[in-house]
């Protein structure tokens, strides 16, 4: 996948949700069709740490299960970097399970930054994020 599309709105639901449970990481996964972001679906933070993530199982399958009935495909994986960086971490990468851009929302200076990335073999691509103004 090169790019995803992303409403504003989706973008504001997804800033919100990081920034307050920040300073903890938080997360969540994207659903759509093709590159369209549809629905995002926030997943609680198991892990409960300010450098770690791990999805809840039980809500990630429920996500899983709605996405399916809903005939979309998981499209996205979105997580926080309170602490920076912008970029997906080597965890990230060696954690990285599902072919999907993977967003990373990072807090700098007080302003939230997102970015997507390909994680394949290993290594993680920068991707474009296509946020539409509604
Ligand atoms: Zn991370």
């Amino acid at each position: 996948m090169q790019q995803l599309v992303i409403s504003k709105k989706q973008w504001h639901e997804m800033r919100d949700h990081v920034a307050r449970h920040a300073p903890l990481e938080a997360c969540g996964l994207l659903a759509g069709k093709n590159d369209r972001v549809e629905e995002v679906i926030f997943v609680r933070n198991q892990a409960q740490s300010p450098v770690r993530f791990v999805m809840d199982p039980y809500e990630q399958l429920k996500a899983f299960d709605w996405i399916e009935s809903n005939g979309l495909d998981l499209l996205g994986i979105f997580h926080s970097h309170p602490a920076g960086p912008e970029t997906a971490s080597v965890t990230d990468i060696a954690e990285a399970a599902y072919e999907v851009i993977h967003l990373i929302w990072s807090l700098n200076g007080g302003t939230w930054k997102l970015r997507g990335f390909w994680i394949e073999n290993g290594r993680a691509v920068e991707v474009t994020l296509l946020i539409l103004e509604e």
